[in-house]
């Protein structure tokens, strides 16, 4: 194949680095892209995009590669890598901060912790900033302050004919409400981000409970946990589930231990916690703490998807009877993420993100060892989530998977005829795709 024209560095599958550099997070991905090129800026992307046109051969684009299906590669096509473009620029006088699209949420958090600020960013470490903001973005700041994609004022983005776009509400402000919650991989590749930092912090409350080797535990945890989160203090956010011994919770609290004690008892008084902290910290070392439970990477599947009913006993027994079948002991769980909060400051249709009045997020999650394994998970979690789908609305963007029926709308609800046309009028030719990508308008 003749890759003139490519600019940056250009991995093909006879390199000795074709190995690694094919490797997403999810282990169970297992793609041969025709090559990968890591652009350094603007200008390498654009001639990827014109490359891959010219020569016929279809794009991805990756950032940190923790797409859960692995969407951003695939055999024979071209991966456009983003992870060399990882420069920051803060600015403490007008309290903004300057991102390159392949910035791993890690030093991001670091960088801005030496300037005095939190970010609402997401719980691993190696996430990219990308793909988690272009999909709306989660974590343990959330509920205080909002999702990632809510500071993000502008972004700047190559475009299917290699055009460098300017992105925010003045300037392609469509495009500005689609990136915000359908934006991976659908328009474009985005190269920069500029966010507004919304709080200076030093100290929070980190918060790690946990009930394990206590059976009768998980089912308390999930019946107080959705009374519980009703009117919680939007200064706590916390992700949390069962497995098939036990229930687990971490939260961030911003405030006192004191005062997140009085607001944990509900769930202080399951009985026999195995492991109760509740301590203040620096933000740094709390993100670095919960950043430490993932494995450097790992084969796994995930679902998850929107609640916003208050379930009943029998619906909570059927949890409990899926995660009493799960293939693992300690690797397979039915996990929650709070929603709420500041999540419900911004009006629904003022960004892509549909689902901002879920009360919180359910996943059924599952994670193995050898391939040989893989089935008897896979078919768990396509069980559970056929049973979680009756219970739940619509499906989390990031937590993606390709059993989801309709995906047009489980992911963007009513939002997805908006994405249509945007997607009709900046991408017409559906450069941009992938099996669940956003399809032109006709
Ligand atoms: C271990 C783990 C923990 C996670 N924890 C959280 C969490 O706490 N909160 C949360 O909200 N989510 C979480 N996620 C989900 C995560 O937000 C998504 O997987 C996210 O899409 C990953 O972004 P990435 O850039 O690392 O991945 P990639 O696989 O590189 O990209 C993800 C998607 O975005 C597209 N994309 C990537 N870069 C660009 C770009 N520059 N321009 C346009 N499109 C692009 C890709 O094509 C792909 O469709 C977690 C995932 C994993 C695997």
């Amino acid at each position: 194949m003749n890759y003139n024209g490519l600019t940056g560095k250009v991995v093909t599958p006879g390199d000795p680095e074709y190995n690694l550099a094919r490797q997403e997070y999810n282990e169970a991905i297992d793609a041969y892209p025709a090559a990968i090129i890591y652009c350094f800026n603007p200008c390498d992307v654009a001639n990827a995009i014109l490359w891959s046109r010219e020569h016929d051969i279809k794009l991805r684009v990756r950032s940190g590669g923790h797409n859960y299906e692995g969407y951003s590669t695939g055999t024979n096509k071209l991966v456009i890598d983003i992870t060399c473009m990882n420069g920051m620029i803060v600015d403490t006088a007008d309290d903004t901060v300057e991102i390159q699209a392949g910035t791993r949420l890690l030093p991001l958090y670091e960088r801005l912790y030496q300037c005095g600020y939190a970010f609402p960013g997401g719980t691993c470490p190696t996430v990219a900033i990308s793909g988690l903001v272009l999909g709306g973005g989660i974590g343990l700041s959330t509920r205080y302050l909002g999702l990632t994609t809510d500071s993000l004022i502008e972004a700047e983005m190559v475009d299917a004919c290699g055009n460098q776009l300017t992105v925010n509400h003045y300037c392609n402000p469509e495009l500005f409400w689609a990136l915000r919650g359908a934006g991976g991989g659908n328009f474009g590749v985005v190269t920069s981000y500029k966010f507004k930092l919304l709080k200076q912090v030093n100290q929070i409350t980190l918060i790690r409970l946990r009930w394990d080797n206590n059976i009768p535990a998980r089912i308390q945890f999930l019946r107080i946990w959705q009374d519980w989160l009703l009117c919680l203090d939007r200064r706590l956010s916390a992700f949390g589930g069962i497995y098939k011994l036990g229930a687990w919770m971490n939260a961030f609290f911003y405030g006192s231990p004191h005062e997140a004690r009085q607001i944990l008892a509900p769930l202080l008084y399951i009985p026999r916690l195995t492991l109760e902290y509740i301590e203040s910290v620096p933000f740094i070392d709390a993100i670095k703490m919960i950043g430490a439970d993932y494995p450097k990477r790992e084969a796994f599947q995930q679902v998850g998807r929107f609640v916003y009913e208050h379930l009943r006993q029998d619906e909570l027994e059927n949890l409990i009877y899926i995660i009493d079948n799960a293939p693992s002991d300690r690797n397979s769980s039915i996990r929650v993420y709070s929603l709420g909060g500041a999540i419900r400051d911004t009006e629904t249709n003022a960004t892509a993100f549909f689902y901002r009045h879920a009360n919180y997020i359910m996943a059924i999650t599952t994670s193995w060892e050898s391939k040989e394994e893989a089935p008897v998970h896979e078919e768990w979690v396509k069980a559970g989530f056929n049973y979680i789908y009756t219970i739940t609305r619509g499906a989390y963007v990031n937590f993606p998977y390709n059993q989801t029926p309709n995906y047009e709308c489980n992911y963007y609800g009513e939002h997805i005829r908006r994405l249509m046309h945007i997607k009709q009028e900046y991408d017409p030719h559906n450069i941009f795709s992938f099996p669940q990508s956003i399809k032109p308008s006709l």
